[in-house]
């Protein structure tokens, strides 16, 4: 079976064989005895909860209890329930909705289902993951339903009940599976630990139970891995494991990107946070894994199974690979790719993080650069962003006569000319584009206002910059931002720099340069809305 090496042996080992041995699950427990106890099992089932709490198992527990050819059911000795132990039973049909969710795999379980059992009372169908089948198919699901054959018994198991049609759940028993309480996986590791003489610390039997956030399974897997291991296990040798185990969340994050859910993905962010998980080690993971769906959408997903992968996450990843294009994918391994290049200067280690999530969330990331891909660099990217907004406002004929100003990102728009530049100020405006570059992935706003500062002066360890309105300095103050900006002027100096921002009149210009400024504003308004509500409102 595949599931022997993808599950370790503990998981199979110590799989609850009766109704009894399941820990927790109470409700489910107590309607299914009392049902098989009166004669008036459902013949459809709906098992609804996470992921390891146990439905599968509870499944063919029951399957044992309607075959098992003893009175005190299931025995767990005769032919039957060993049978369904073992797998060989061939009543017992388990089909995962995930990889089998069209119509043909339906209807040939229709087609089937008219066959009496072939050596026991009852045929059984489990169906894993059935919110995943496709409309047809769940069609040809419900007619079965509608009229089932007296010699069958449906269980359907989901995690996401959401995602299941009304007209089936309204053909179905609901019975809804729990997480375990930290004391429920406590007790039930505890027993194995026991049984198998593992040498562990009390604190890590604590952090074990943590890190298997309620799911059975997880705990169970997780104990295997570092019974395995051949040392005292101690809370640390826990910890580092669990870097290598926080697929799920990761799995989740990725699936966050896609869906461009800001709030999602921020929200898993902070929970890592919280975990102290390292942000540059969660950026690497996280690249690795989009490496993955790299691979595996150009063919070379063989590559990927273990001991990279396990096979079920490989799976998982498989399924993922079809939603995104190559296009999307390296891009956002490029905004995760300087995320991890700025992670090395940011004094908030979460913060590129943050920020690289955003920006792939945010609506025009993507989509805006793969439909301008004919844009030949980011160079002239901006130069279409600032044309396009000057469009409404000036003439044709006048961005043709000013092109200068529209090409050179540079601070010296509103420079004094009587002040000569310092070696530092020359270095800072010769680096400026890269200064904006740098700054872009974390933040669209802020590198739209560093286009319209003037650097006024550089000292050893301060850098002045004048800013036409009170807003820009406010925005420039914010503590993120001008960490940000400080460690890239660091970085570029050579030394340890903190950034004053002083507040300078408004220079006179030519009209068009006046529009330009304009327009740039009104981006910054709306941005300054986003920055407040986030950053400076303690
Ligand atoms: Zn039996």
């Amino acid at each position: 079976m595949a599931e022997q090496s993808l599950m370790g042996v503990f998981y199979l080992k110590y799989r609850p064989q009766t109704l009894k041995d399941l820990v927790g699950q109470e409700s489910v427990k107590k309607t299914l005895q009392s049902a098989y106890s009166a004669n008036k099992l459902s013949h459809a089932y709906l098992f609804v909860g996470p992921r390891g709490t146990g439905k599968t198992s509870t499944a063919r527990i029951l399957a044992k209890m309607v075959n098992c050819e003893e009175k005190d059911s299931p025995c767990n000795r005769c032919t039957t329930c060993l049978s369904i132990t073992d797998g060989s039973n061939l009543d017992l049909i388990e089909i995962d909705a995930a990889s089998n969710r069209g119509i043909e795999d339906i209807r040939s379980l229709r087609e089937k289902i008219k066959l009496s059992p072939t050596s026991s009372k009852k045929k059984v169908y489990i169906i894993d993951e059935v919110h995943m089948l496709t409309t047809e198919a769940f069609n040809a699901l419900l007619k079965t339903l509608e009229e089932p054959p007296s010699h069958a018994l449906f269980i359907l198991a989901t995690t996401d009940v959401s995602k299941m049609p009304k007209t089936i759940l309204s053909r179905v028993q609901r019975l809804d599976f729990k997480l375990a309480s930290p004391q429920e996986l406590e007790e039930t590791l505890s027993k194995i630990i026991k049984q198998e003489k593992i040498d562990i610390e009390e604190d890590a039997i604590k952090s074990l139970v943590k890190k298997a956030e309620g799911s059975f399974r997880d705990g169970v897997k997780l104990l295997d891995q570092i019974a395995s291991l051949d040392k005292k296990i101690t809370k640390e040798v826990i910890e580092n494991i669990f870097q290598e185990s926080g697929f799920g969340e990761i799995f989740k994050l990725i699936n966050c990107l896609l869906q461009k859910d800001t709030t999602a993905g921020l929200t898993i962010l902070s929970n890592f946070a919280q975990k102290g998980v390292d942000f540059k080690q969660l950026n690497l993971l996280l690249m690795e894994n989009l490496r993955y769906l790299v691979l595996i959408k150009n063919g070379l997903g063989a590559l990927l199974v273990e001991p990279h992968l396990s096979n079920e996450n490989y799976q998982s990843l498989v399924e993922l690979s079809a939603n995104f294009s190559n296009q999307t994918l390296i891009k956002i391994l490029d905004i995760l790719q300087k995320a991890y290049e700025k992670s090395k200067f940011t004094s908030i280690p979460s913060l590129p993080l943050e920020l690289a999530v955003v920006e792939i969330c945010s609506p025009e990331s993507i989509e805006t650069v793969e439909n301008k891909q004919s844009l030949q660099s980011n160079d002239l990217r901006e130069l279409k962003v600032v044309v396009e907004d000057r469009e409404s406002k000036i003439e044709e004929e006048q961005i043709h006569s000013q092109p200068s100003i529209i090409k050179e990102p540079s601070p010296t728009i509103h420079h004094p000319p009587s002040n000569s530049d310092s070696p530092d100020i020359l270095k800072l405006k010769e680096k400026w584009t890269f200064v904006l570059e740098t700054i872009r992935p974390y933040n669209f706003s802020l590198e739209a206002l560093l286009r319209s500062i003037s650097i006024s002066d550089c000292t050893d360890s301060q850098v002045i910059i004048e800013v036409p309105y009170s807003f820009h300095q406010r925005i420039m103050e914010a503590p993120k931002n001008r960490d940000l900006l400080e460690s890239i002027l660091s970085d570029i100096l050579g030394r340890s720099i903190k950034v004053s921002v002083i507040l300078g009149s408004r220079p006179a210009r030519s009209e068009d340069v006046a529009n330009i400024e304009i327009a740039a504003d009104d981006e910054i308004i709306r941005a300054a809305a986003e920055i407040f509500n986030s950053d400076t409102v303690n």
